[in-house]
């Protein structure tokens, strides 16, 4: 699924060229050189440079920074009048608002089209005046080609875009700038671009599509590849309706969300750092937790899609019960917004490795690059300190091996004393919760997972009512465990 199709205008260059004329004088242009109309585009472009932007670039955005279970469904491009109504009617029956990015010339062309889409309530942006790439441009085409754009969108119909995006969704420091001289917020990109299917069968489509239904997530499809566009909304419709989320326009998906703080300024960043000198490093390796009271703690390992995991911090939240949850770095990296959600909801975040490699194998560099980089992953997705507590994947540990991931910041290592092997997708919900119950005991570390397609998120709630029954509550390990160096889990 990658971006490859070459843009080829509808009408004749002949007729491109007086349609940007008649743009230009309409909207008081001035670069075209107003009175040198028989020149043409050459002449126009040979005119005065324009002059770079030395203020502030405008926002690069491909994910809205949210934890609120919203996400936007865009467009690139306008397809004909006949294409264009069905997708009008199939939004309206689905209930969502879009976001249509047009290209200035065609707005030129059928500004009624363009009028349509705001009285139906969806919202225009800016996708430069032809939507053709432009890494090859320069500074001064590319600031032409959104300002006119602008323009025109502006005449006719009353807008004025806030966003921009180009035809690829690429976004360097030039379009940054020449958006920002224009004008506009930010320069918008996508988390999924969404091409037509080719042979992929329901399953696929839809294990592909679940993947990217992401609180503050903004889905692309463009207009111009339109074969299979009614599916596709179909398809992104069930799955977000499937996961609970819904659909807003982006200008109110980007005005919900907040502005990461560049993740070397969060406090704790530097919790975790390089450090070959392992030798001597005082590590806690904790498999259960010593104590007369009646209380066990649940963790989630690894990482899912929303739809999983929002699915067990509902779950949880229900039954006001707190966790811990070690994410995988690697999944963390393409969906911080799911992390920080696990954050706010008030459980541990703790380590579980950026790629989850076995550990007994690896070399100080590899083991330390694993705890460092998903450190820092997660500390930039959650803007807070993690809570200190690192799980080996498959949890596999040896001396060696914990010393050299306490050098590295991480001397809790916490592994669990209770596995009904949830990851196991045959594992039905009812052997998940029984095999939960029969190993249970007080300072108990159950082991669960966040992975998709598995019966964890199904048996919770009996794991929960089950050992409540029995008199214990529920912890999260850094009730147990504290961050600065004073354990008291016992050692086996
Ligand atoms: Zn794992």
């Amino acid at each position: 699924m990658k971006v490859m199709k070459d843009f080829s205008p509808r009408k004749p260059a002949g007729w491109l060229v007086l349609a940007v004329l008649a743009i230009s004088m309409l909207s008081g242009c001035t670069w075209m050189g107003g009175d040198d109309t028989d020149g043409g585009i050459k002449t126009a472009e040979a005119d005065k440079p324009v002059q770079r932007y030395t203020g502030e670039m405008s926002q690069a955005v491909s994910l809205a920074y949210t934890t609120s279970r919203n996400l936007a469904l865009t467009f690139n491009g306008m397809a004909d009048v006949q294409t264009m109504d069905k997708l009008f009617d199939q939004l309206d029956a689905l209930g969502i608002k879009a976001t249509f990015f047009l290209p200035g010339m065609r707005v030129a062309e059928e500004p009624d089209i363009a009028r349509q889409i705001l009285s139906r309530g969806h919202e225009i942006e800016n996708n430069t005046l032809n939507a053709v790439d432009m890494s090859r441009m320069d500074y001064g085409q590319i600031y032409k080609e959104i300002h006119l754009a602008n323009d025109v969108i502006r005449k006719q119909t009353g807008v004025t875009p806030k966003f921009v995006r180009t035809q690829t969704g690429a976004i360097s420091d030039d379009i940054r700038l020449a958006a920002a001289q224009s004008g506009q917020q930010a320069v918008i990109s996508y988390s999924l671009f969404l091409h037509n299917w080719k042979a992929e069968t329901p399953q696929q489509k839809k294990n592909y599509i679940r993947k990217y239904i992401n609180r503050g997530g903004i889905v692309a499809i463009d207009l111009a590849e339109n074969r299979t566009l009614n599916e596709s909304v179909n398809l992104i419709a069930a799955e977000a309706s499937a996961a609970g989320y819904h659909f807003v326009t982006l200008d109110k998906l980007v005005a919900t969300g907040g502005v990461r703080k560049p993740a070397d300024t969060v406090q704790g960043y530097q919790a975790a750092k390089y450090n070959a000198d392992y030798a001597k490093a005082d590590y806690n390796l904790v498999y259960s937790h010593k104590t007369a009271k009646k209380e066990i703690a649940l963790t989630f390992d690894d990482w899912g899609t929303d739809e999983t995991i929002t699915k067990l911090l509902d779950i949880l939240d229900q039954y006001h019960v707190k966790g811990t949850f070690f994410l995988r770095a690697d999944g963390v990296e393409k969906n911080p917004n799911l992390a920080r959600a696990i954050a706010q909801a008030g459980h541990d975040v703790g380590n579980h490795t950026y790629s989850h490699p076995v550990l007994t194998k690896l070399s100080v560099k590899q083991l330390q690059d694993e705890v460092v980089k998903a450190h820092r992953i997660i500390t930039d997705a959650i803007q807070q300190q993690p809570a200190m507590l690192f799980r080996p994947p498959t949890g596999d540990i040896d001396d060696r091996t914990a010393r050299i991931i306490a050098a590295a910041g991480y001397r809790n290592i916490v592994d669990f004393d209770i596995d009904p092997n949830d990851w196991n997708r045959e594992r039905t919900a009812s052997q998940i919760v029984n095999s939960v119950i029969q190993q249970s005991h007080s300072g108990g570390i159950i082991l669960l997972h966040s992975l998709d397609d598995t019966h964890t998120a199904e048996a919770l709630p009996g794991i929960i009512q089950n050992l409540r029954k029995q008199g214990y509550t529920f912890v999260k390990l850094s009730d147990w465990i504290s961050d600065d160096g004073n354990p008291s889990g016992k050692e086996r």
